[in-house]
This record gives structure tokens, C-alpha cells and sequence, in this order.
């Protein structure tokens, strides 16, 4: 195809981010800062991605409210992750943490106190002191909008950084040129329709997870998966796409996330016959137990006929008990939440609640520094020169096969930092932008023509909203075999149907209707990498629980998996079970 970058506007940047949440403005903060040349594009107003949506807390071994320290922090997060995080990574952000949250307090977020000045800490579900021994008060939080805090301190302090911001500019595609580099990616700018080239020297991904690949999901409507689209197009391999967590407290029928910190407050789970449950499941940590383990346990009881309603298709969270004044202090937007939302006073009456989607442990893979690896000539962790991924989009990975609540809004500014960090000490001023391909955009502009020249075909939602109910009927909670084959079948007849929608309206102002297509197809690829992974690992581990496989199989699984998008197949790839500095914690059973 002739080339047609030259009929592009294109502007030059030391280095571009796309998505402003936690993740991509702590990096963008540490660029400006060094007085780098930084853009950060992104599909909504900065302080609208759904960072803005976390309610819980950031975990930091503080110790403010009880003895804590970053190795039990680690030991927590390892054993969280199933023994599938990578441990230098996992050592690298435990120790980073009060530094990072300290320097937040300092940035002048807003946390709650303690009557002594200190950041007030809530427990939260699979954080212990003493390796597994009690829970622990580790979650930083400002009431129950910690997340609105933080992005909110981000965004001010990149005004007066001067980080210049693209607003409602949506990232189509990456470059790469021959050598394989990362060089700039290309990107539409929603309210006129126009594409433009941005060139970078460093290209920085940050944005968010793909939540809306399934039909209940905690999820922002944007969340659809760009990064990881992106990255998939561009040959790179998306990592443990597998693991995706299901929060056991999502409202039943509306999706609506209700915090863990419910339960770090004191809040208990029931069953209907009014059981407090999780003392069956997990003695010691109970309803603080990891979500991985909550979400089956709920599972389990409204299987086995003790769920709640008239289905029986929930269970029910109480926290009356609390006390009216705790409820409207700590946690007052729960509140709102549920009576808006489930039609329920929590002061008075419980929650009915039932495991929702919520965050990808997956991702594109990084290594703690933020650079995309992927294997090559035989080393599994080669660097693709010019490309960064940090925060949901990323898999570094500290999570493994299940996360811990507060440890995404830390992996946020840990890795967001570092990557900054890291980028600044390639003194980037002092080298040029390298050439662009005659291909640049030859990709997103096709993508474009096809959703312009489409004539007929089927409508964007209807595909999309198939996407979400197949990856919800066949690849949920608990997994099986035929299921799941069943599932890959579907996914990729939506892959081929996907390529012959029609947009109506072909007008190019604020045309959501194409963004709508463009999003879809990002919705794909992240679902196909999901289910195919999914159908490929043979164990239970983490979030992904397969009934036909109930055990976890440490002799042939601990390893993480890597999708292709071309052909569609997978590759395998080590974990990186040494820690930085301390001694390698061996896989245990998990139970708590
Ligand atoms: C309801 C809810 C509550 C949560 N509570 C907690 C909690 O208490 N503690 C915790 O640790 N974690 C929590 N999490 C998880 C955590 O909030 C997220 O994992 C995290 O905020 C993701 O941040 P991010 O920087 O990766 O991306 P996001 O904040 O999701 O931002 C993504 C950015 O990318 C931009 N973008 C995406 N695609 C494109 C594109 N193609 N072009 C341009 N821009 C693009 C978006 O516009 C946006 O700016 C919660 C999650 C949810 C959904």
C-alpha cells in the first residue's frame, strides 16, 4: 500500500502517554518534572478515568494503627497471587510503598486521620501481620473515595507541572518501525474526527483494564481494552489474560462496586438462612479472606440453595451494626451507593451483593521499570524499545493470579513513578525522534475505512453486547472444559462478524458511533486473548477456578501464558520466582 503518513499532521513529544488515571498521570508528573516535552491523551476529561471510582484504599505497610512491615506486605501479595506474581516485582513495590504514599501526603492528598495526625488504615481482604496470623490495618484511604483523592491530587499537580493534556483524544494504533521500535502511535481527535501522528521517543500505555469485555462488570463504560487492542495489533503478546477478578460485592442487578472496606470496617457476608458463612471457608481471615476465595465461597452457597431473594441469586452484605456514625464517616458514597442503587439503607437494613468483574490481572508485559518485554532469539523478556506499560493495562506482574484490594491504586504510583524515573535517565532531550515508517499509519487509517465505507451489516452493539454475554455464560467464577471450547468457538465467529459492522451516521464531529466501532475492536481481542488462555490452563489458580481441574498444578502451571493475537495461539513463560534481596517464598497451599 503507497504510503499516506505524509498526508497526516503529525507533532513531535519527548514522550507520550496515553491515559491520564493514577497510573498514567504519576508518570506523566515525574516527566514534566525533569522537564521533559510530555503529552497525555485520553478518551475523557483526566479526572474522569475510572481511577476517579476506587473507593477502598492504597495498601502501605505503615504501621500507623498496628505493627506492620513491607515483608509481610510482600509475603501477603505472594501467597495473594497464588504464588503466580513475579517476586522481584512484588518485593520492588512492597518496599515502595509508604515512600510512594508518604509523597502523596506530601502532593496534599486528602487521607483521613488518625486523632494523632497519622494517615488512618483500614484492614482489607488477605492483608496480615505475621505471615497469615491476624488481619492487618494496611489500606491508606480517604473515606470511601480514596481513588477520587488521588486522581484528583495527580491532575492539580500536573497543572502546575505544565503537562499538556489531550482531551478526548482517542489512541488508534502504535507505530512501529522496521527494527521493531516503538516510535509515536496515531490518534483521533474525537470532537472534529481528525487523525494525527504523534511522535515519540517514549511511548507510555496507561490505559486502564477491559472490564467491559463481560456483562456485570464494577467497570467505566470506556474500559474497553485499548492498550491491550493496541498492543495485540502491533505483534506484541498480551500476558495471563486468564486471571481477571471477580469483587465479591459488586450490587446485585446494577454491578455497582461496594468497597471491601465494608468489610475491613467490620461488615459480614450472610447466606439466607442469616449464617455468617465465611467462618466455614476461612477460620481465621473470614469475610477478609482474598477476593479470590470470597467470590467461590459466595458461589458455592447460592449454589447449594442458600442465596438470597426469591431466586436465591445473592447473598446479603450487613453492616448496621456498625453504627450509624461510622457508616456516614467512613463510608459514606456506600451508602448513597446502595440506596440508590439497591434501594437499601445499610443503616438500617443489608446490601444484596453477588461477585461482579472487576480488574484484569493481566496485561501487556512489563518489567518493573515499565519496559514491554517480549521473548525473542530465546530470552523470554527482550525489550521493545520506545514502549512503557504501567498501571491496570500492565502485567509486571505483582498480581499473579488474584489480586489483593489496595494493591492496584499502589501498583498505580509505584510503577507509574518508576517508569518516570526510568525514562528520565535516558536523557531523551539529547536524542533525536527516529524516522517514521512509510507504513505509520497505514493500519488505523484501514481500520477507519472500513467503518467509513461500511454500507450494511450488523449494528457495533449488537456484537458487543454478544462479547459480554458469551465471555459471562462461558467463562465466569468456576470454568469447565467444554464450556470454555464452546466459548473460544463463539468468540472468534464474532472476530470474523466484528469486521463487517456498519455505522450508520458518517458524519466526523463527536461521531461516538466510531468510536464505538473502534473500541469493538479492542473488546475482541482482549476477550479472545481472555477465554483462549483461559481454555489452554488445565489447573485452578487464583481467579481462575476450573471445576473439571479443581487443584492448583504448581508442577506444570507456574508459569505465566502469552497470547498472540496472529494465529491466535499461545507461549509460555517463566515466573520470576527470585526475589531482589531476600529469600524466595515457596509455593504453599493458600488457605486462610
Ligand atoms: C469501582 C472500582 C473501585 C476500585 N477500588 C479500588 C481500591 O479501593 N483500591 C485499589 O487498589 N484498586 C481499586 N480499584 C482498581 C483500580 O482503581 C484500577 O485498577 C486503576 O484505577 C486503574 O488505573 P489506570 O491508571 O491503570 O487506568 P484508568 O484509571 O482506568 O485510566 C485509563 C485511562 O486511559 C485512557 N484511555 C483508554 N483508552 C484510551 C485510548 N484509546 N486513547 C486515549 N486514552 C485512552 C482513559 O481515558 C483513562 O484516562 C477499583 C476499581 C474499580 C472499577
Amino acid at each position: 500500500m503507497a504510503s499516506i503518513k505524509s498526508n497526516l499532521p503529525r507533532r513531535r513529544y519527548d514522550a507520550v502517554i496515553v491515559g491520564a488515571g493514577g497510573s498514567g498521570m504519576r508518570c506523566s508528573l515525574q516527566l514534566a518534572e525533569a522537564g521533559l516535552n510530555v503529552a497525555v491523551l485520553s478518551k475523557v476529561f483526566p479526572t474522569r478515568s475510572h481511577t476517579v471510582a476506587a473507593q477502598g484504599g492504597i495498601g502501605a505497610s505503615l504501621g500507623n494503627m498496628s505493627e506492620d512491615n513491607w515483608y509481610w506486605h510482600m509475603f501477603d501479595t505472594v501467597k495473594g497471587s497464588d504464588y503466580l506474581g513475579d517476586q522481584d516485582a512484588i518485593e520492588f513495590m512492597c518496599r515502595q510503598a509508604p515512600h510512594v504514599v508518604y509523597e502523596l501526603e506530601h502532593f496534599g492528598m486528602p487521607f483521613d486521620r488518625n486523632s494523632d495526625g497519622t494517615i488512618y488504615q483500614r484492614p482489607f481482604g488477605g492483608h496480615t501481620a505475621n505471615f497469615g496470623e491476624k488481619p492487618v490495618q494496611r489500606a491508606c484511604a480517604a473515606a470511601d473515595r480514596t481513588g477520587h483523592a488521588l486522581l484528583h491530587t495527580l491532575y492539580q499537580r500536573n497543572v502546575r507541572a505544565r503537562t499538556q493534556f489531550f482531551v478526548e483524544w482517542m489512541a488508534l494504533d502504535l507505530v512501529r518501525d522496521q527494527a521493531g521500535d516503538v516510535v509515536g502511535v496515531v490518534a483521533l481527535e474525537m470532537e472534529t474526527g481528525e487523525v494525527m501522528i504523534l511522535e515519540a521517543k517514549a511511548t507510555i500505555f496507561a490505559t486502564g483494564g477491559a472490564g467491559r469485555i463481560w456483562a456485570a462488570s464494577t467497570n467505566a463504560f470506556i474500559n474497553t481494552g485499548d492498550g491491550m487492542g493496541m498492543a495485540a495489533r502491533a505483534g506484541i503478546p498480551l500476558e495471563d489474560m486468564e486471571f481477571w477478578q471477580f469483587h465479591p460485592t459488586g450490587v446485585a442487578g446494577a454491578g455497582v462496586l461496594i468497597t471491601e472496606g465494608v468489610r475491613g470496617e467490620g461488615g459480614i457476608l450472610l447466606n439466607d438462612k442469616g449464617e455468617r458463612f465465611m467462618e466455614r471457608y476461612a477460620p481465621t481471615l473470614k469475610d477478609l479472606a482474598p477476593r479470590d476465595f470470597v467470590s467461590r465461597s459466595m458461589d458455592q452457597e447460592i449454589k447449594e440453595g442458600r442465596g438470597c431473594g426469591p431466586n436465591k441469586d445473592h447473598v446479603l452484605l450487613k453492616l448496621d451494626h456498625l453504627g450509624a456514625d461510622t457508616i456516614l464517616k467512613r463510608l459514606p458514597s456506600i451508602r448513597e451507593i446502595a440506596l440508590k442503587f439497591a434501594n437499601v439503607d445499610p443503616i438500617k437494613e443489608p446490601i444484596p451483593v453477588v461477585p461482579t468483574i472487576h480488574y484484569q490481572m493481566g496485561g501487556i508485559p512489563t518489567n518493573y521499570y515499565g519496559q514491554v518485554v517480549v521473548p525473542k532469539n530465546g530470552n523470554h523478556a527482550e525489550v521493545v524499545n520506545g514502549l512503557y506499560a504501567i498501571g491496570e493495562c500492565a502485567c509486571v506482574s505483582v498480581h499473579g493470579a488474584n489480586r489483593l484490594g489496595t494493591n492496584s491504586l499502589l501498583d498505580l504510583v509505584v510503577f507509574g513513578r518508576a517508569s518516570g524515573d526510568f525514562i528520565v535517565k535516558q536523557n531523551l532531550k539529547d536524542k533525536a525522534h527516529k524516522d517514521l515508517p512509510a507504513d505509520a499509519a497505514d493500519l488505523p487509517l484501514s481500520r477507519l475505512a472500513r467503518i467509513d465505507g461500511s454500507s450494511s451489516g450488523e449494528r457495533v452493539q449488537d456484537v458487543a453486547n454478544q462479547i459480554r454475554k458469551d465471555m459471562q455464560a462461558h467463562c465466569g467464577v468456576f470454568r469447565k472444559q467444554e464450556l470454555l471450547e464452546e466459548g473460544v468457538k463463539k468468540i472468534l465467529e464474532l472476530d470474523k462478524r466484528r469486521m463487517h459492522v456498519h455505522v450508520k451516521d458518517k458524519s466526523k464531529v463527536f461521531n461516538t458511533a466510531r468510536v464505538e466501532a473502534l473500541e469493538l475492536d479492542n473488546l475482541i481481542e482482549t476477550a479472545k486473548a481472555t477465554i483462549i488462555s483461559a481454555e489452554a490452563r488445565q489447573e485452578s489458580r487464583g481467579a481462575h477456578a476450573r471445576d473439571d481441574y479443581p487443584e492448583r498444578d504448581d508442577a506444570n502451571w507456574i508459569k505465566h501464558s502469552l497470547f498472540y493475537s496472529e494465529g491466535n495461539r499461545l507461549d509460555y513463560k517463566p515466573v520470576n520466582m527470585k526475589p531482589l534481596t531476600v529469600e524466595t517464598f515457596q509455593p504453599k497451599k493458600r488457605t486462610f
